[in-house]
């Protein structure tokens, strides 16, 4: 940089002397009253305007030379704040700046905006994994270069993906498909999370109900594109949801669950349903309480319902957050693909799924009449493989963290986390429930499902008996000054 530096500047000074030497030819010129000749005049002053122009950009081209010298010189010996960099106003630079800058700097630009947000371990809402051991950012930084969409180029990575979705799979007890051999896997998919993999199950409910419609009750294709199709979900459901609602033209068909029973119901289901009832979500933990609708009391109650209807109406569990509790919770009824209606289950890899990269799991009962609707076959150097994603490309790092994550805790250690978050909650829950008001009544009212048989999060609100002159928005403000 110093030498390239070096030799322009001894290029600009050569150049710079020629057009003094040429000023000062000019100024004599001037001064030359011997010459009569008007052309010769008129040639002159022209001259001496181009060569006054020459002057002037040449300075303006040195001291532009000097200036960006100046700044790659303190870029590359000084820190980011003894750089010209730390007095640019950058949040509000809407272009590409002109020049790059060093490594460290750019880092360091992106550390202070990231240092704006709130800790992520005091957030006590989000229901994200925070925590990460260093090997598994190492796992992550790696994976973050591998474009998983390419199957010919990471090959290896690829099958891992299906291992992962395989591990799935056999968590949430699926079946193993006739067609297991010829794909090496279940039907599913990692996706960027769990919204990408309910949009996927619904779209895949919607298209199925689409061919059953056409095929029983004799409409072609295109007049069953007019219909508007249904889906039956509470209202307690997340903003997933209502993308589906949007962007795949479904209409939802809500359940309004009660303060003290925040679940469905199997008779309001069945109450709920007609002929253009693409499917019922089952919400495994919701994310108000935690409560877990009853997938299995819904699946007795469809079953039922289509054996009199002659319909086929089955089940998407939505388990964002279930997905990776529910499997430690033995006395648990069978909520998943053990009960026949249950069409697919998909879940978030960041909430108890152990990773804190975004990342979401979607698995399908079987390829046959559901999987293969919304499948994209892609064949490869004499492969045969199936992409279930919205989109292609994507880094890898979400599937690398979470097959990191299974082989690290393993069976046990998914356990473990279950039974200390459960125990953990149980504490604050007590803790919370015996704090009384100075005229003796509870302080709160707990709005949770308990000990058992749901997420481990704890929710509570002030207690509305108590007509208290602040509110919980007022609490949540307090615990905010100190940083929670
Ligand atoms: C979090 C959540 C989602 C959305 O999950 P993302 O992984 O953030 O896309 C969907 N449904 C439920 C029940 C959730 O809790």
């Amino acid at each position: 940089m110093t030498n390239r530096g070096k030799t322009k500047i001894t290029r600009s000074a050569a150049n710079a002397g020629q057009t003094t030497r040429g000023a000062v030819a000019n100024k004599r010129a001037k001064h030359d009253n011997t010459s009569n000749c008007p052309e010769q005049v008129s040639g002159d002053a022209s001259e001496t305007s181009l060569l006054r122009a020459e002057v002037e950009s040449l300075r303006g081209a040195l001291e532009e030379e000097r200036r960006m010298n100046k700044l790659l010189i303190s870029q590359n010996t000084s820190t980011y704040y003894a750089s010209p960099l730390a007095t640019l106003q950058h949040p509000r630079c809407s272009t590409i700046p002109v020049h790059g800058s060093p490594a460290q700097h750019c880092a360091e630009i992106i550390t202070q905006a990231e240092q704006l947000d709130f800790k992520p371990r005091l957030n006590t809402s989000s229901y994200v994994n925070v925590v990460s051991e260093p090997e598994e950012r190492d796992v992550m930084l790696l994976g973050l270069q591998v474009n998983i969409a390419d199957q010919t180029v990471y090959p290896a990575s690829f099958a891992l993906h299906n291992n992962v979705v395989n591990m799935v799979a056999s968590l949430w007890n699926c079946p193993r498909p006739d067609d297991f051999e010829e794909y090496g896997c279940y039907a599913g998919a990692g996706t960027v999370g769990s919204t990408e993999a309910c949009l996927l199950a619904g779209l895949a409910l919607k298209l199925r109900w689409m061919a059953w419609y056409a095929r029983n009750l004799d409409v072609s294709h295109k007049d069953v594109r007019a219909l508007q199709p249904n889906i039956v979900i509470s209202t307690l459901f997340q903003a997933a949801w209502e993308k589906l609602f949007k962007y795949m033209g479904v209409e939802p068909k809500f359940i309004s669950p009660k303060l003290d029973s925040p679940f469905i119901s199997g008779k309001e289901v069945a109450d709920a349903c007609d002929e253009k009832t693409i499917g019922v979500v089952c919400i495994m933990g919701n994310h108000y309480g935690g409560h877990y609708d009853p997938v299995w009391e819904v699946d007795s109650a469809l079953k039922g319902l289509n054996e009199r209807m002659g319909w086929q109406i089955g089940i998407h569990v939505d388990a964002a957050s279930g997905g990776f509790i529910a499997p430690f919770q033995p006395e648990l009824p069978a909520w998943d693909f053990r009960l026949e209606s249950v069409l697919s289950i998909s879940a978030s890899g960041h909430k108890f799924g152990a990773s804190c990269i975004g990342t979401g799991w979607l698995v399908l009962r079987q390829r046959k009449d559901l999987g293969e609707h919304i499948a994209i076959s892609v064949s490869y150097l004499g492969g045969k493989a199936d992409s279930y994603t919205l989109n292609f490309s994507r880094p890898a790092s979400g599937i690398y963290v979470q097959y990191y994550k299974f082989l690290r805790l393993g069976m046990s250690g998914y356990q473990a986390l279950c039974d200390n978050m459960m125990a953990n909650a149980k504490v604050i829950r007590d803790a919370l429930s015996a704090m009384t008001h100075s005229s003796g009544r509870p302080r709160f009212q707990i709005l949770d499902a308990g000990d058992t048989c749901c997420l481990p999060v704890v929710a509570a609100r002030l207690n509305p008996e108590l007509h208290l002159p602040y509110d919980d928005i007022d609490l949540q403000h307090a615990l905010a000054e100190a940083h929670w």
